[in-house]
């Protein structure tokens, strides 16, 4: 009989260097794929469904159909041509962290479960506190994403904003609980709707205000605030890239005796870039912050930060027992967060930020934006109008009539060379054009804007026979 080690289910070190070695070979040619993969690619992922297999299958051989089939059906954001939605890729030091964090096996939940997780997370949000210029006593949490950094925020605002009143909403819930009042802006991002959705906040329960035409919350505009108010500005419009103007906003919110959450889910970021840390300036006022390390700091999925001034509130909002809140020599990450058990994911910001150093994110921020300012002068002196002022790492750019612009990005789409998604700006349809990866070159721009321009033209030159 043989040993269990002999055994291909267990043959771990044949697995590891099969999968490192497709991996690489993906990420040597993923500049050669259609940036959105073919129809008849997408096709093949079936070969991977089907029944569920009734005997084990070879290991190696289950993660080399998984190449076969699933890498060519794969979006190439992993490489430096995708600009769609504000995503961002994965920095080498990232990813290779993550590979080791995946050996590890952590449990990031308590620090007894990994000291190491627990420490490198907090020196990650420490860094990402340093850089965004947030104060030291900041707390926070290492999350899925922005939208769970804007719920887990919103839930220590929630805790916050109760507890004057003498309301305990972790206990009690919200059912005969005082009103809140909620203020966002027009141009809120959906995903923090969703997270008031999930505290029971009510999306539909907001009081909306006016925007101006970068879709910047306009001071003149504000509501009445009160000491029962969560007013949340937002850093980083997710079409133009705009900032709210927090440095007015926040003096009156705090006067008022409000809470001020930020949703700054890529722009916050902004803050690491000497030459863009004007567009922050008054942000580090606010109580709380949710950004995103999957964005702009390329680390990969998934990773969102909530951060709040006065921490105690998180850990209020999270901590589940009176055991949890007797005092312990470390700080446990779960008290924190809304899971328990979790991937060990601070390990990557915490390796994409050490890699990059202070000087490098600074430079991967100017370096985006740069990309951004050329597309737009590129498009504008074709004749193409730019819908926004490009402050940071977003343009949208209009074609002509919606239906030539939605012709162009589905043709940019379909032809390959590079991706952006469409959306519309105060009414118009646009191209919106998101340049967040740190592998995306001056090549990869020029080539790109070579693709949009002639299939511009091309759209262009058909609408005239119509
Ligand atoms: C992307 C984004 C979000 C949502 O982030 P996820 O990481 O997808 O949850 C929220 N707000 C803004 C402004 C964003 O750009």
């Amino acid at each position: 009989m043989s040993s269990p080690d002999a055994h291909p289910f267990h043959d771990r070190e044949r697995v590891i260097s099969f999968a490192v070695e497709r991996a690489r070979r993906y990420l040597a040619k993923v500049n050669d794929l259609p940036v959105a993969p073919r129809s008849t690619e997408v096709q093949s992922i079936e070969q991977l469904c089907g029944t569920l297999p009734g005997e084990p299958e070879d290991p190696s051989t289950v993660v080399s159909m998984l190449d076969e089939f699933g890498s060519p059906a794969t979006v190439a954001s992993a490489g430096s041509r995708f600009f769609g939605f504000v995503q961002g890729g994965t920095l080498p030091a990232a990813l290779g962290a993550s590979w080791v964090v995946s050996a590890w096996d952590q449990n990031a939940a308590l620090y007894v479960m990994s000291p190491v997780a627990a420490e490198l997370e907090q020196a990650a949000l420490r860094w990402t506190c340093e850089l965004l210029g947030l104060p030291a006593e900041c707390g926070g949490a290492i999350v899925t994403g922005a939208t769970m950094a804007n719920f887990s925020a919103l839930a220590a605002a929630r805790h916050f904003v109760l507890t004057r009143t003498g309301w305990d909403v972790e206990a009690q819930g919200l059912f005969g609980a005082p009103p809140i009042n909620v203020v966002v802006g027009e141009e809120v991002h959906v995903s923090l709707l969703k997270a008031l959705s999930l505290l029971g906040l009510g999306r539909d329960r907001v009081t909306r205000v006016p925007v101006d035409k970068q879709g910047r919350m306009r001071t003149d505009a504000l509501p009445a605030l009160n000491e029962k108010t969560i007013l949340c500005l937002q850093a980083g419009n997710v079409n133009t890239g705009a900032f709210d103007p927090a440095n007015e906003i926040i003096p009156l919110a705090h006067k008022a005796g409000a809470w001020v959450h930020v949703d700054g889910a890529f722009g916050l970021w902004a803050a690491a870039s000497p030459k863009h840390r004007h567009l922050v300036t008054g942000y580090s006022q606010a109580d709380s912050w949710a950004t995103d390390a999957h964005k702009w700091p390329n680390v990969g999925y998934d990773c969102g930060i909530a951060i709040v001034r006065e921490h105690s509130n998180l850990r209020a909002a999270m901590v589940v027992s009176a055991a949890d809140l007797a005092s312990s020599d470390h700080r446990e990450p779960s008290h924190y967060t809304p899971e328990a058990s979790r991937r060990a994911r601070g390990v990557e910001l915490w390796a994409a930020l050490r890699s990059l150093g202070r000087s490098g994110m600074a430079e991967l921020v100017d370096r985006t934006c740069k990309h951004a300012r050329r597309f737009a002068a590129g498009l504008s002196s074709a004749g193409y109008e730019v819908l926004n002022d490009v402050v940071i790492n977003q343009v949208l750019v209009s074609f002509g009539a919606p239906e030539i612009t939605t012709s162009v990005v589905r043709r940019l789409q379909e032809e390959g060379t590079c991706w952006c998604g469409s959306t519309v700006w105060q009414g118009r349809t646009a191209m919106r054009i998101s340049v967040s990866s740190w592998a995306t070159t001056d090549e990869d721009v020029e080539r790109s804007l070579a693709a949009m321009l002639q299939i511009a033209a091309d759209c262009k030159k058909v609408s005239q026979y119509i």
